[in-house]
């Protein structure tokens, strides 16, 4: 069963950003790089709303300290992208910044660093609102009788609603009748173990 259906729109996980303190650019190995694996780049391109960064972070992973135009030249994503998803995870410290001026040109020239521990933090804190929302929406599915016309489209009533509709859909008419909710029930307390183990809880 598909979780974003059950959650449903109302109680879908609002991506709220993660706001840790700004670190000041540390020397660090990059032993702690390698850590990162595919599904957090991933959770962390889908908290930004930016599939590209997955192949930033991973340019950004392989090398110690990065400029934009290296970063444009790898991967072929255009340079403005690269600058505004680059600011969009220094926004969230997932990235320092050092800048120099081009002794050439005068111009600024901008050094990108992944702050691996940042991200592990992102990650976490993000796992633990999804977790807050699916506890509120299965104490929500535990502590209600629905009802349902059984419509493609429709919405389920809790059982106070569907009283003051006279069990009578609003939208399309028909009988509203009990609706059993245990496999949504089931699929919400398997999702919330397993945050729940993912986040040592
Ligand atoms: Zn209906």
């Amino acid at each position: 069963m598909n979780l974003v259906w059950i959650i449903g729109k109302r109680f879908k996980p609002k991506l709220r950003i993660y706001s840790g303190e700004v670190v000041v650019s540390k020397i660090k190995g990059i032993f702690m790089l390698s850590n990162i694996d595919d599904a957090t780049l991933a959770r962390v391109a889908q908290a930004l709303g930016e599939e590209d960064a997955i192949k930033m972070i991973e340019i950004l992973k392989s090398s110690e300290e990065t400029t934009d135009d290296e970063i444009a030249n790898k991967t072929t994503i255009r340079l403005n992208s690269v600058r505004k998803i680059l600011y969009k995870l220094y926004d969230r410290s997932l990235v320092s910044l050092r800048r120099t001026r081009d002794p050439k040109t005068g111009w600024f020239i901008f050094h990108w660093r992944l702050q691996p521990d940042q991200l592990e933090g992102f990650i976490l804190s993000r796992k633990r609102q999804v977790l807050e929302k699916l506890d509120v929406r299965l104490a929500y599915e535990k502590n209600h009788d629905f009802y349902y016309c059984y419509t493609a489209g429709c919405k389920r009533v809790p059982f106070e609603e569907a009283v003051e509709l006279v069990f009578k859909c609003p939208t399309c008419g028909k009988p509203l009748m009990h609706y059993e909710n245990e496999r949504i029930l089931i699929a919400l307390s398997k999702k919330v173990e397993q945050l729940r183990k993912e986040l040592g809880e």
